[in-house]
């Protein structure tokens, strides 16, 4: 048993079952990673293409591997194949060039919506207006190789617990309007929300994958 073991079995007994867990691992070695996977988890997210590859190369092949971190259209190719999930669909642009270079591969990649929720300035994400227009711009072939997978969001960094709860709603309440009106039919289910400070907060509000790094593997 070590601290990371001892962290991680702790957070899964306080998340309910239903809610999937994506130990988010930039910044610690992939000897920490290796650990959590042989104690049995396989859903790790980084935010950098240079330091995926890097641990990628040296783990195991059977990990569910998630980006979460804001992504240049010019990086895809080195994601795509390798990553089965993509968090930060935060333009027309970068969802395009995720589905043609799905295609050209012969590989799917689950793709999430990352919307502007908080009220912070400098978070990435698609404001409504944008999101309306990407929406009206996926093709039925796009999604076939880049399916839509559903919303991810970050909260205001802050203390103020009414305030990031509000937010979260917010992006539980887009997700129902996209499903009814835009992904009918599809397999359009995932909200990704909640970190480590306002994990469970994410999930009294609805959250079906939260993103833990530090609770986990400790202070960065
Ligand atoms: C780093 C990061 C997380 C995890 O944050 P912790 O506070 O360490 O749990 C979740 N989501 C995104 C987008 C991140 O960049």
């Amino acid at each position: 048993m070590s601290l990371t073991t001892d962290n991680f079995d702790a957070l899964v007994k306080d998340i309910p079952q239903n809610v999937r867990l994506v130990a988010v691992s930039k910044t610690y070695p992939a000897a920490a990673i290796k650990e959590l996977y042989d104690h049995g988890h396989k859903i790790f997210g980084e935010n950098r293409v240079q330091e995926w590859k890097d641990k990628k190369e040296v783990l195991p092949v059977d990990i569910e591997w998630h980006l979460i971190g804001h992504l240049q259209t010019n990086k895809v190719k080195y994601l795509v194949p390798g990553i089965q999930y993509i968090h930060s669909i935060d333009s027309v642009k970068l969802y395009r060039e995720i589905a043609a270079r799905c295609e050209k591969e012969g590989v799917q990649v689950h793709c999430l919506l990352q919307i502007h929720i908080a009220s912070e300035e400098t978070k990435f994400g698609l404001s409504r207006n944008e999101l309306e227009e990407l929406c009206h711009c996926i093709t039925p072939q796009q999604q076939l190789w880049a399916p839509v997978a559903g919303v991810m969001g970050m909260a205001t960094f802050t203390d103020d617990v009414h305030l990031i709860r509000r937010e979260f709603r917010e992006l539980a309440g887009i997700f129902r309007e996209l499903k009814q009106h835009h992904f009918t039919g599809t397999s359009f289910s995932e909200i990704s929300m909640g970190m480590s400070g306002d994990y469970r907060i994410a999930i009294e509000e609805g959250a079906t994958i939260i993103r833990i790094g530090s609770t986990i593997f400790g202070r960065r």
